[in-house]
């Protein structure tokens, strides 16, 4: 049997995976409702495609550019080649699952994981506060960033976890999904119709300072009457040196910390790693290897531009948006997936002299 904790991104599609080739799955998720609070933006871009069949009903909206604002309100506007989508998240994570379950996977909600000892996962029925144990094979931790089947595994080391807090709300817009990369963390603003939008910020530190901050300055003055509801988790930030597996016991997803530090999104590396998780144990290949040759090195890049964009001051942002305004880098970057900067990042560093700049940040 294998047993998977949580029913998020990277839990479901596992499940599905090694469902359908004919393993035993069962996975236990702690809420009631699967994909339920929400805690995600849900913008992903095309490539999710290649995985995830996407039924309309799926989509909140779809967008065709976003905007890069600098703290001087400069922007440069990117026009992806193919647009993004603006997903109803646990309608995604509960899509999923529904095809795991199709494929004869067993869901259990309520059910809180607690601990794992030879072979034998404890677990807790959150309504009738029941405790038993069930046998595994194998053990995926794909609990999320403060995953316990890390903590319990000697595998959460030393982590560090931003908070995202984010809106729904009232505001008219074009349709552009808006970043604003700063000093403090990130924030955003993306459409999920004409009328509303999901407005967030992420930071290690002063969440709801930042927050307030930055919807004043979007809705002004009288921000908080268009907010129609708020929500919050943590993001884990990318650790390169993380263990994934030990024994019998895999992580997969936040757990493991496989998050793009730039854009702390994390639905699509979930994904891409539950893929490679269940290529592994059909194949009988090296899990580690496996998700490092498929998102691994693409991770590490994302961090090293987080560790460099953690030294910028203000100007150097305004400076950053100046150099992707030129035609030659903007076009580089609408023509490539920012999921994927391993394919692009050389090619805009020998168009823009003025980024080796940035590498002393890395120093
Ligand atoms: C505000 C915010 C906005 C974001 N926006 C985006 C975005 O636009 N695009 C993007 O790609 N990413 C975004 N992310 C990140 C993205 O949500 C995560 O990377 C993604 O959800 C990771 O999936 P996962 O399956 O690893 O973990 P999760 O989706 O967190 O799933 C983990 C599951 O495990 C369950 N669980 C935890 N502990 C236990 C236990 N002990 N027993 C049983 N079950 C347990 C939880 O209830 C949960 O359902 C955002 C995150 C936040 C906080």
């Amino acid at each position: 049997m294998i047993t998977i904790i949580g029913a998020g991104a990277a839990g479901n599609y596992a499940a599905y995976l090694l469902a359908k080739q004919g393993f035993d799955v069962q996975v236990f998720e702690a809420n009631s409702s699967i994909g339920k609070p929400v805690a995600c933006t849900g913008i992903l871009t095309s490539h999710f495609d290649t995985l995830i069949e996407m039924k309309k009903e799926l989509i909140a909206n779809e967008i065709s550019s976003s905007r890069i604002v600098s703290p001087d309100g400069s922007a440069v506007k990117i026009n992806f080649r193919k647009p993004n989508k603006i997903l109803h998240r646990h309608m995604l994570d509960q899509h999923v699952a529904r095809m795991a379950i199709e494929e004869g996977a067993k869901y259990y909600t309520s059910h809180v994981y607690l601990e794992n000892r030879n072979g034998k996962a404890r677990i807790r029925n959150l309504k009738t506060e029941e405790e038993f144990e069930t046998e595994y094979s194998m053990l995926i931790g794909a609990d999320g960033p403060a995953s316990k089947v890390a903590k319990n595994n000697g595998m959460y080391g030393n982590r560090t976890l931003y908070l995202g807090l984010q809106a729904t709300a009232k505001h008219d817009n074009d349709n552009v999904i808006d970043f604003y990369p700063g000093e403090q963390g990130i924030a955003w603003v993306v459409p999920e119709s004409g009328s509303t939008v999901r407005i967030g910020v992420a930071s290690t530190t002063g969440i709801s300072d930042y927050f307030n901050t930055f919807c004043k300055k979007i809705m002004g003055e009288e921000y908080s009457e268009k907010i129609i509801e708020k929500q919050a988790g943590p993001i884990p930030l990318y650790k390169p040196d993380i263990k994934t597996s030990k024994e019998d016991v895999y992580l997969v997803g936040d757990s493991a910390t496989m998050v793009k530090a730039t854009t702390l999104g994390g639905v699509m590396q979930s994904h891409l790693a539950a893929k490679a998780l269940a290529r592994s144990i059909i194949e009988r290949k090296d899990y580690e290897n496996e998700w490092r040759k498929v998102i691994g090195r693409d991770l590490w890049l994302h961090l090293m531009m987080r560790k460099a964009m953690d030294k910028f001051k203000e100007k150097d942002y305004n400076y950053l948006v100046n150099i992707f305004k030129k035609d030659s880098n903007r076009k580089i970057l609408e023509e490539n997936d920012r999921d994927f900067p391993t394919k692009f990042m050389l090619k805009l560093a020998l168009s823009e002299p003025g980024l080796a700049l940035f590498s002393r940040f890395l120093i």
